[in-house]
């Protein structure tokens, strides 16, 4: 049994991360301040081997017990949060980073940073490999996250290359199930509050922009088998299956059986035009893969989640 500690562990992904480890047998400390993050998250979790700090990562922080293996998810991730917190996200990435790793040296953990394919911009590579350098614009409004997350990973090789700790670095591609919030403002949540409650459904531009979706249960295996293999450059997990935006609308309906129609709104700025991982070497050095194809997991979002939580209506 291992001890992981879990920035983040109340957010979407890192709620299913906290449940996959303890129900691997491990115990779980789950630092998060409930920025994005929900204590409904976790309040079906009442075991001894799970904690919650509510603690502000952006201030340095202290576990008194050892830890083994620390995932360092918190940050905000949907456009509408790091939008409406660009400061508190350059800090997050950076000063809370930095403690982070901090204590990782300190316990002498393995360390997992949780990065992300906007690393890449809107790519003029395609598919994106790690190897691609990306193509962000530094001043416009999505630059406070994509830069954060470019911060936190020079901050992590530095950490790795001159201080000894054993890093990795995962970029996650756009990952949906049960629990992500209903008006988080992304492409999947959306779709499906609006096409459940049988609204004209909002696709950005002529939706003809790529994006590929990975199923929660498939991006945890994947960081799991990551933070427990010896690899220290990143490593993309993501599903290489790839969709239009208009292409997911029409998904979303047939799954739902909505009677909601499509309709066109302005695009944001810089919205990537495509999106899809290469995951080569997620296969050869994880010997990873997803399992599960758009359609089963949207059903199964629907299924584990329930409609009123997806309509927003009980959060
Ligand atoms: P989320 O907003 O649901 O979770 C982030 C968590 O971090 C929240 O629980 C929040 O309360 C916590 N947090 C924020 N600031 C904090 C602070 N100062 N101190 C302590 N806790 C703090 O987002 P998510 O979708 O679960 O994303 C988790 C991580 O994965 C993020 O780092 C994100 O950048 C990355 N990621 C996610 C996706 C995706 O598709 N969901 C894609 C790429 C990368």
């Amino acid at each position: 049994m291992a001890t992981c500690l879990i920035t983040g562990g109340a957010g979407f992904l890192g709620s299913h991360l906290c449940d996959e480890l303890l129900r691997r047998g491990h115990r779980v400390i789950c630092v998060d301040n409930l920025e994005t993050g929900s204590l409904v998250n976790i309040e079906h979790i009442r075991v001894p081997e799970f904690a919650h700090l509510n603690v502000d990562i952006t201030e340095p922080f202290f576990v008194d017990e050892p830890v083994d293996v620390v995932y360092h998810l918190a940050s905000p991730a949907s456009p509408i949060d790091y939008l409406r917190l660009p400061l508190h996200t350059l800090k997050v990435g950076s000063y809370g980073t930095h403690h982070t790793l901090g204590l990782a040296k300190l316990h002498r953990a393995r360390f997992l940073l949780a990065s992300t394919s906007e690393v890449y911009g809107d790519p003029k590579e395609h598919p994106q490999r790690e190897d691609y350098w990306g193509h962000v614009n530094s001043v416009g409004p999505r630059g406070v996250y994509d830069e954060a997350k470019r911060y936190a990973e020079a901050l992590t090789m530095a950490y790795h290359r001159q201080q000894g700790v054993d890093t990795s670095i995962i970029r996650i591609f756009n990952t949906y199930g049960p629990r992500m919030r209903a008006h988080d403002g992304r492409a999947i949540p959306t779709f499906l509050r609006q096409a459940l409650a049988d609204r004209p459904i909002t696709v950005f531009g002529d939706g003809r922009q790529t994006r590929s979706f990975c199923f929660v249960d498939d991006l945890i295996a994947g960081m799991i088998a990551l933070a427990e293999s010896g690899e220290h450059l990143p490593v993309n997990v993501g599903n290489p299956d790839e969709f239009t935006l208009l292409e997911l609308a029409e998904t979303v309906v047939e799954v739902t059986g909505s009677r909601s129609e499509i309709v066109h709104e302005a695009l944001p700025t810089d919205d990537p035009q495509q999106r899809r991982p290469d995951i080569t070497r997620a296969k050869e050095l994880l010997g990873w893969q997803p399992r599960i194809g758009l359609r089963d997991g949207l059903q199964r979002t629907i299924d584990e989640a329930g409609a009123e939580t997806l309509l927003g209506l009980n959060r």
